[in-house]
């Protein structure tokens, strides 16, 4: 038996999931945010129980080194050295990766390396790995790649028709994210679909960020996201993909510089743009109940773009056998998933158990009735105990 942990540091935060392996026994979780505040939060749930607290977190290490005495003082681990590995979640991998890797020097300096791509992640991701480092010294360190599982793609699934030389030099190309969960949920989704040969899966990883990838015979074979997190579908706060030429334009009828627009296009757009109510779905829900015309609009926008993209991607898999909803909105919320179905319904032959649907929010399930071309299905997506598989694996192998 091992621990091992899985750790997720964005710029101000640092999200973690403490596993005993290879039993993958969750043995806590838990958040730092606020980082670099005076009032920083710290919380932790274990066995049962929670605590959250306020406390200065001034940089990682600190939120570190709280963690590691939190974990001591409740009597999760006797000793830090009993945490073997720490993986930790990376977005963008670029051209590099195409599975985990460990966090040595060449992976560190690759990441860094990569950071004009994904300025705020991959910063973070690092400055999360060192100070893991500087605590834990001597533990075995594992980078997963949010773009990994999405590296089997062919170049006419990931090449922009942009000038080949900015592609080559550049290496501006669709790289997609949310890799690890479309992995994890094309491996748990075989069971719905037994004794198909070559399994074509539809899988929709729709959060606040959302993600569509076409998988065959367990590869990725396009996927949704593109050079960054804001192509694709419309989502929360981001407008996926749209014709070029509206930077364009917007940025001289409103007289917004590219960056000021590139953020917009990024926080103020997608659901809370358009409904100009809430970048949440419930919040944009209620709105409709309302009869808010805006929220109607900004809600059917949001189902057309995720059925155009399934369709997109039906055709690309020469059909399907199998679509997943997962994620915040795919696994919590009804109304999105028969909305989405009904849209993509007579299409594709698809039909779920309405009724069915209705009871179910956050728990596995098949939706699909027996009549269904396509199986459909929700599955609680699960990052973490992807990046704790990966790193018990580096772990062994040592
Ligand atoms: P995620 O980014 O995967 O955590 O998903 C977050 C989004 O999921 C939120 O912004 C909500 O729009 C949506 N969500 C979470 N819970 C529910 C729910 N019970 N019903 C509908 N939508 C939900």
């Amino acid at each position: 038996m091992a621990k091992v942990m899985a750790v997720n540091a964005g710029s101000s935060s640092l999200k973690f999931k403490l596993y005993e392996m290879p039993e993958e026994k969750v043995l806590c979780s838990g958040n730092a945010e606020r980082i670099g505040h005076e009032d920083g939060i710290f919380g932790i749930k274990w066995n049962g129980e929670s605590e959250k607290k306020i406390v200065p977190i001034l940089d990682h290490a600190e939120a570190v080194r709280l963690l590691v005495k939190a974990l001591i003082e409740k009597g999760i681990i006797k000793d830090m050295n009993e945490i073997v590995a720490v993986g930790h979640r990376i977005v963008q991998g670029g051209k590099y990766f195409s599975k985990s890797m460990l966090f040595d020097k060449d992976t560190e300096d690759k990441i860094e390396s990569l950071i004009p791509l994904a300025p705020l992640h991959n910063k973070a991701h690092l400055v999360g790995f060192r100070a893991f480092k500087e605590i834990l010294p001597n533990v075995t360190s594992v980078a997963t790649f949010d773009t990994a599982f999405h590296q089997t793609m062919e170049p006419e699934d990931y090449v922009f028709p942009i000038p080949y030389e900015y592609t080559e030099k550049y290496d501006c190309r669709r790289y997609g994210a949310h890799g690890t969960s479309h992995k994890y949920l094309s491996e748990v989704g075989l069971k719905y679909i037994p004794g198909v040969k070559h399994p074509r899966i539809i899988s929709c990883h729709i959060g606040s960020g959302a993600s569509i990838t076409a998988i065959k015979d367990g590869k990725c074979v396009a996927t949704s996201m593109g050079l960054t997190p804001l192509g694709g579908i419309m989502m929360g706060t981001r407008t996926g993909d749209l014709d070029p030429s509206v930077m364009n334009y917007l940025c001289k009828c409103t007289g917004k510089s590219v960056e000021e627009m590139y953020q917009i296009f990024n926080k103020k757009s997608g659901l809370l743009g358009v409904s100009e109510v809430s970048n949440d779905s419930r919040d944009v829900s209620k709105a409709v109940e309302e009869g808010n015309k805006k929220a109607i609009l900004a809600d059917r926008l949001f189902i057309r773009r995720i059925a155009d993209f399934i369709g997109q991607y039906y055709v690309r898999l020469g059909g399907a056998d199998l679509i997943i909803f997962s994620a915040g909105i795919g696994e919590n919320s009804p109304y999105y998933r028969e909305k989405i179905c009904e849209e993509i319904g007579s299409a594709l032959g698809v039909e779920i158990d309405k009724k069915l649907n209705a009871g179910i929010r956050g728990e596995e399930a098949l939706l699909s009735t027996p009549n269904s071309k396509i199986k459909v299905a929700i599955i609680p997506t699960d990052e973490e105990v992807m990046i704790a598989r990966d790193t018990y694996a580096y772990y062994l192998k040592k």
